[in-house]
């Protein structure tokens, strides 16, 4: 039984709503696109809100909007997924990597303070593994420092923290929709704000320097970041679906867990106090995780490691040299590097079926010894 880390529940209602797209002949950002952010604006309950080609750009835009770049500083979680930190970079801004906490491996603005410096412009919680990272101290300590927050809710749409959406606590919040996301249009991504004027400067940007289209006089220097009405079409019937993706994602989280439970060597992620979860993937701790994972791939089974921290990527060591200086990284990072040792994700996709948990976790039982 193969059992892959991930797959996208898209079939042939995405299917028909993108022939609709044909018939009407309209298959750049269009009238669907209108309807898909207006129900964005409503699920987030965000004001304002533009769409961009993939969440990586989103993030890129939500910072040029807030006009941070060369000689900036932005601080970022040690354990998130690259693209936090590439769109720091293709802003022209210096990430800088700040550790995470113990429990649930996000920012926090105890860690964030030894880390800020005049040059710091902003920071940016990653809500991680759909979970929504502990706002307060973090907002409170920008406004005290006035520094600008960046929400990456890459992996959050449709999550709450006590009743407020991932994405809207900040200046600014970026949403992806890749085929791995709860909500995908096989790639596109979002951004929203509370403020009109980073709202009026996300649509110049995406849109060549002007507000609208119909003109050729551009009063500045913009890009082209339109999305496509064949994405909006599969948007608007994921978003239809999302409470059902999210029901099935949390039903196959706890199999997991009921299967796991008795088997020490293994520790669920928890989510923050006052935080829903659409689970991205099942996020354990684990005993033994490299061989663990091995074993699991000689049972066709795909695992995948948490993220490998930034300051240990191969295209950021020069960058973490100079921001490390002679400290041990181990001592300046210990929770990113045990969540990198110990973490091992599972698949918690809509479709997948009990049979193939019951796989999974009899591996997982074999390996530690458990019948
Ligand atoms: C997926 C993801 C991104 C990037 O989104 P893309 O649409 O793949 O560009 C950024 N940050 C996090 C935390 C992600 O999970």
């Amino acid at each position: 039984m193969k059992v892959p880390q991930a797959m996208p529940w898209i079939g042939e209602d995405e299917y028909r709503a993108i022939a609709d797209c044909f018939r009407d002949a309209w298959i750049t950002e269009g009238p669907k696109a209108a309807v898909f952010r207006a129900q964005l604006l409503e699920l987030t309950g965000a004001r304002q809100g533009v769409f961009a080609p993939n969440g990586t750009l989103a993030l890129y835009l939500a910072l040029r909007a807030l006009e941070i770049g060369p000689g900036d500083e932005v601080l970022i979680p040690d354990l998130t997924f690259v693209a936090s930190a590439n769109a720091v970079q293709m802003a022209g801004a210096t990430p800088v990597f700040v550790d995470v906490d113990p429990r649930h491996f996000q920012m926090t603005a105890h860690a964030v303070e030894r880390w800020i410096t005049p040059r710091t412009r902003a920071l940016m919680p990653v809500h991680l593994w759909g979970t929504v990272a502990v706002m307060e101290p973090i907002l409170e300590l920008a406004s005290r420092r006035g520094l600008l927050v960046i929400e990456d809710a890459a992996q959050a749409i449709g999550v709450r923290r006590n009743g407020r959406h991932a994405g809207t606590f900040g200046h600014v919040g970026a949403f992806s929709f890749f085929a791995d996301k709860s909500l995908t249009t096989a790639e596109g991504g979002f951004v929203v704000t509370g403020d009109e004027t980073i709202a009026e400067r996300l649509e110049v940007l995406r849109n060549q320097g002007r507000r609208k289209a119909g003109t050729f006089v551009h009063a500045q220097v913009g890009y082209n970041f339109r999305f496509t009405d064949i994405q909006a079409a599969i948007g608007l019937v994921q978003l239809a679906k999302l409470p059902e993706t999210r029901r099935r994602k949390l039903e196959n989280l706890e199999r997991y867990r009921s299967w796991l439970a008795d088997v020490p060597q293994v520790v669920c992620f928890e989510p923050p106090a006052g935080s829903e979860w659409i689970p991205f993937r099942a996020p354990l701790l684990c005993e033994r995780a490299g061989e663990l994972m091995e074993h699991l791939r000689r049972h066709d089974i795909e695992p995948r490691s948490w993220f490998c921290p930034l300051h240990l990527q191969p295209c950021y060591a020069a960058l973490a040299a100079g921001q490390i200086a002679d400290a041990a990284p181990a001592e300046l990072f210990p929770n990113a590097h045990r969540a990198y040792d110990l973490g091992v994700l599972l698949p918690v996709f809509p479709t997948l079926s009990a049979e193939q948990i019951e796989h999974v976790c009899r591996t997982i039982r074999a390996f530690y010894g458990r019948r």
